[in-house]
């Protein structure tokens, strides 16, 4: 009998090992992996990544403001098409519109600090920004940039359908909350944006110049954290 069950075992074991080696199921990381992993069938999550890069292309020939004449690359967004959590920031700086990708100078990486902090990294969240070109000199987007680029990110959330949203920074949040208020009284506690939950935090960027804050920023990423846990169960 006990010879029985070790071979079922071993045959079982190597048969886990295969899945896990196919990429059809990844057996580390536990309730984590869960989260942030596809959560549908493959056809479906092959939908969005495809449905997401038609909307990186239309981007990518966007006309609608005057950014396409000074912007180096669009930076539609970046990361895990199957994730419930989609972080929004601005617009992009110098190295994003290098790049074409979000979040990849200094602040980009006080963001990996701060996921890393909450068990994730950014290829488990999607990332983008409120407006996909960077503005000359890293100035604010203005109101007809964004009403020209708003659409895009309202595209890319139909076709995420996150459990939650954060936006990073007082521009991001008020643009999306459409409030004057200050991030300091809108951070920390979860507003409503077309129907998904959204938490502001401070904008990494800031807290790099105000390191006094990085505790404020990490007890939202706990939030955060917390909040999708009690969504998913
Ligand atoms: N700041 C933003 O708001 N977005 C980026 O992509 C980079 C820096």
């Amino acid at each position: 009998m006990d010879s029985m069950r070790r071979e079922f075992l071993h045959k079982l074991k190597g048969y886990l090992n295969f899945l896990k080696e196919s990429d059809f199921i990844v057996l580390d990381g536990g309730k984590r992996r869960d989260l942030f992993q596809e959560s549908g069938s493959s056809v479906e999550a092959e939908e969005k990544a495809k449905k997401l890069k038609t909307i990186a292309r239309r981007i990518a020939s966007c006309h609608k403001c005057q950014l396409a004449k000074s912007r180096t690359h669009t930076v539609p967004g970046d990361g895990s098409p199957h994730t419930q959590l989609v972080f929004v920031g601005e617009a992009p700086g110098f190295h994003e519109d290098e790049q074409g990708l979000p979040f990849v100078g200094a602040a980009g990486k006080l963001l990996e600090r701060l996921l890393g902090k909450i068990g994730l990294s950014r290829k488990d969240v999607f990332i983008c920004n409120v407006v996909k070109c960077r503005p000359p000199e890293n100035r604010d987007p203005n109101p007809e940039e964004i009403s020209s680029c708003e659409p895009y990110l309202l595209e890319q959330l139909e076709v995420l359908k996150p459990l939650v949203i954060c936006a990073l920074g007082r521009y991001a949040a008020q643009t999306l909350l459409h409030t004057n208020e200050g991030i300091n009284r809108l951070r920390g506690r979860f507003h409503v944006y077309h129907g998904i939950p959204l938490l502001p935090t401070l904008h990494p960027a800031a807290v790099l110049y105000n390191a006094s804050q990085l505790q404020d920023v990490e007890g939202d990423f706990e939030i955060l954290k917390q909040k999708l846990e009690s969504l998913t169960g």
